[in-house]
């Protein structure tokens, strides 16, 4: 039996307004007309995005097909906090999963304790948090996801849901996917530590190696960046 996958495309802030309308016309009216349940669909735009495309969604009754989630979420739900975004507001607007943790970001808190929070924070939301994880540096592998995965675990394991997403940092942004026994490898790492997560692998993800990554054991889906934001070379990674 085909495994059920978790395709998820983060859109960084690379989408105008009018982009993602097109966009999501052009995906909404696509997948209507042949749907896989095979694989869920997880869409995260910029969250000055993520009230349009709920309603897209809805227009196309896909809303419960297709999800949306955010790109990350504050650490508190309420308060004086100037310019954050409260995780049970995201849930409140139909939000269903939150990205946590992505290289992007921690390199912009230059502090990682926050992310525990943000963990905790998102789940008594309701959102369900897919943790970034991955090395620098290429040779690392092995030693910075064990003290990644030692780090957020006592936070993780209050989510028996939890998705972790492993993002080799070199890979991100260009064309240099690990080969299949690194991805493999760090999989069971995280699963040996995690065995109730869903691993999903992210960094160089295109519509030409989605359904190699995707036969690896104990990768369940893929985090993509590039590659989500054209409708049709979406729909082939999740359909690959
Ligand atoms: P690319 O797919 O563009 O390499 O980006 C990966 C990523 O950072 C997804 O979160």
């Amino acid at each position: 039996m085909q495994k059920s996958s978790l395709i998820i495309g983060n859109w960084k802030m690379q989408m105008t307004f009018s982009a993602c309308a097109s966009f999501f016309t052009e995906f909404c009216q696509e997948i209507s007309k042949n749907y896989n349940d095979n694989s869920e669909i997880l869409i995260c735009p910029s969250f000055i995005h993520i009230y349009y495309a709920l309603e897209c969604l809805r227009k196309y009754k896909l809303e419960h097909k297709i999800f949306v989630g955010a790109q990350d979420c504050f650490y508190y739900s309420f308060g004086t906090f100037t310019g954050q975004v409260s995780p049970s507001s995201l849930s409140e607007m139909g939000c269903k999963y939150v990205i946590i943790g992505h290289a992007e970001c921690r390199a912009l808190y230059k502090d990682d304790g926050f992310i525990n929070q943000r963990i905790v924070s998102a789940l008594n939301s309701d959102l369900l948090p897919i943790l970034c994880i991955g090395e620098l540096d290429k040779e690392k592998q092995y030693k910075t996801l064990k003290e990644q995965l030692h780090y957020h675990k006592e936070f993780i394991v209050k989510s028996k849901k939890i998705i972790i997403a492993y993002e080799p940092i070199w890979a991100i942004g260009g064309d240099a996917l690990p080969d299949e026994t690194h991805i493999r490898k760090a999989a069971d790492i995280i699963t040996e530590t995690l065995p109730d997560a869903k691993v999903v692998y992210g960094g160089s993800v295109n519509e030409l190696n989605a359904k190699s990554i995707l036969n690896i054991e104990n990768i369940s889906g893929l985090l993509v960046g590039s590659a989500s934001l054209s409708a049709k070379g979406f729909l082939k990674i999740c359909r690959a």
